[in-house]
This record gives structure tokens, sequence and C-alpha cells, in this order.
């Protein structure tokens, strides 16, 4: 596809909704608190912890949030609390060691037969559990001369036949940008496959709109998308209709969660989270453990825990509609299954 063509598809990125949600975050604790209704009794929120990772959410997701409930399993996810300042054993910078998995700016090959594309250097939100929070983002900000060696890179790698775009969140990049990218990628005869990890498209479902969907029918690789939701209140009507127009672009739409202490570590809120995703064409495809980075204990589950959740999970759902629990360790060749 030439650029020329690119260009008369998307011709004003500035001026799209999507794009403006995305400049008008809330960034300001006084803000959202007042939005909720809450006051700045009800959550502590320390100066030091807002300098390190500040505080980021998009004003679709505050709408789905309970005003008043200091507590709500969305709100949670996305407030900086006093313990992300807590030291703890065994929680490190880089708890999957990715500083040893890149061959190339940008690029990650941590699973023999899929690399990982880090489309771009940023999210719409930032997730409290983040296990890229601390990830050096200005490192991997490849310009096009890099991303041409990062292509030529792939060209020679004949193992890997999926290219998986992953982040910060690549759906925070332009559909220009992505339409390019892809092009390129779909050039490379041993790739057939992109997955795309995001979490915009529920954050912010106007992301789904039809320059996204353009690319992504046109492409010939055959499309994942793995939204990453983690409570059932995360979807609405909005939510559901984007999932519906990637479904009949010929997207395959999967779900990754992260099991959060206080978010969703019940089997209501697990049972009631796949059958919202069903409901909304997406099959639970992973449950994660928490990945141990500096700032994050507050979130964590137990194993043991874990296990009975998907074991009493089990009992009340379709095999379908049960996540894998799994945990990312280092080196190894795959997600590990906890059960
Ligand atoms: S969307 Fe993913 S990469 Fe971005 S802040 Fe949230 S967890 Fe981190």
């Amino acid at each position: 596809m030439s650029s020329l063509v690119l260009a008369q598809r998307h011709p004003d990125d500035s001026a799209r909704r999507w794009q403006q949600e995305l400049s008008n975050l809330i960034t300001e604790p006084e803000e959202l608190l007042h939005l909720l209704g809450l006051s700045p009794d009800d959550v502590s929120m320390p100066a030091d912890v807002l300098r390190a990772f500040p505080l980021k959410v998009p004003r679709p997701f505050v709408a789905r949030m309970r005003p008043g409930d200091a507590r709500d399993p969305l709100l949670l996810q996305v407030l900086p609390s006093a313990q992300e300042s807590d030291d703890t054993p065994g929680y490190g910078f880089d708890p999957l060691s990715e500083a040893d998995f890149n061959p190339q700016p940008g690029i990650l090959h941590k699973y023999q037969g899929r690399v990982l594309v880090l489309a771009a250097p940023h999210c719409a939100v930032h997730c409290r559990y983040c296990f890229r929070r601390h990830f050096p983002y200005q490192d991997h900000v490849p310009g096009r001369q890099v991303w041409e060696q990062n292509l030529q890179w792939l060209a020679g790698q004949p193992q890997i036949s999926e290219v998986i775009y992953s982040g910060g969140d690549p759906l925070a990049a332009s559909d220009r940008h992505l339409a390019w990218l892809t092009d390129r990628i779909s050039e490379i005869p041993h790739i057939g496959r992109l997955r795309i990890h995001t979490r915009t498209p529920v954050l912010v479902p106007a992301r789904v709109d039809d320059n996204l969907l353009a690319w992504l029918r046109d492409s010939r690789l055959q499309k994942v998308m793995v939204i990453h939701c983690n409570h059932a209140n995360e979807i609405d009507a909005e939510v559901i209709d984007a999932m519906q127009r990637l479904r009949d672009a010929g997207v395959t739409l999967l779900n990754q969660s992260v099991l959060l202490s206080g978010v969703n570590d019940s089997v209501q809120a697990l049972a009631d989270l796949s059958e919202a995703l069903f409901a909304a064409s997406v099959l639970p495809y992973y449950l994660h453990a928490l990945d141990k980075v500096q700032g994050v204990a507050h979130f964590d589950v137990g194993e043991e825990q874990a296990r009975d959740l998907i074991m009493a999970l089990k009992q009340r759902l379709p095999g379908y509609l049960v996540p894998r629990l799994v945990r990312e360790i280092p080196g190894e060749a795959s997600k590990t299954g906890l059960l």
C-alpha cells in the first residue's frame, strides 16, 4: 500500500474523537475526586507517588466508576496509593528481565516463534499495577530509520510467524503509523499473524473507529486482539459495540486480566467478568498472577488463593469461560500455568 493511499485514508488524525479523549485525560487528583464525589479524606495520594508515576485516566473510564465509592474496582486500578512507596522484598524494577530480551530498540524477543513490537511508548492510562511502570521507554522510541532496521531484523528471523504489538499501548499510536508498520510487516512472507495487546478499546471505545477498522480489515495477516479488562463493570454498551465492530472486521477477540486484590479477587467478580466478556464476543484467555514489580505488592493475591478461585470458577462456568491461570517467569519458553 502506498503512502499516498495511507494519506488519503487518514486525512486529519488530530480531529478524531479518540485522540481528543487522549489529550483530555484526567491527571489532577482533585478533579478525579470531584467527579466521583469523593473527598481527599477518603483516599491517600502522596506527592512522591504521584511524581514517580502520575495519575492518568481517561474520562470514559471514570464514567463507569461508582460515585462516592472509594473502593470501586475501576477506581482502585488507577488510584495512586501510599503503599506504592513500600520497598517489598522479592519485587524488582524489571520483574520479567525484559532488558535481557531486547535485540533491537522497540523489539522484545522472549518466545520462539513470536516477537513483541513496542508500537507506542505510552498508554491512555496509568494502571497502578503496571509491570512496565519502570520500563525505560525513552530507549524505545524508534524513528523511521530504526523501524526499517527492525523490519530487516524481522525479515531475517524465519522462525517468527507472529508479531505482537505491545507498548505502552499500541493503540495509543496513530493509525497512520500502525497502518504503515502493519503494511511493511505483512510484506514479510513468514509472518502470518498479528496480535495486538491493548487496553485502549476498553478505556476509550471511540478508539475503534473507521480508520482503525480499515487497516485491520485490509491486512492479509490474521488478526487477534487481546483486550486487558479486569472487571465486568469496565464493559458497557459502547465497549460491546466496539468489540462487535472489531469482530466484524475479522479480528479474533481474547481477554487477559491480572488477578488484583480488591478488584477481582472473588469468584463472583471473575464469573461476572467472564460472562460480560462473552456477551461482548470476547473469550477469556489468561488470568495473570501479578508481576512482582516494585510498588504493586498491595495488589498481590497469593498463588494458593488464585488456584482456589479458578477451581471454584470451574464449578460455576463452562470450560470456555474459565481463563488459564498463568505467571510469566523470565527465560521460560512460554507463560507458566499455575494449575
Ligand atoms: S495499559 Fe498496560 S502497559 Fe499501559 S499502564 Fe496499563 S498495564 Fe501498563
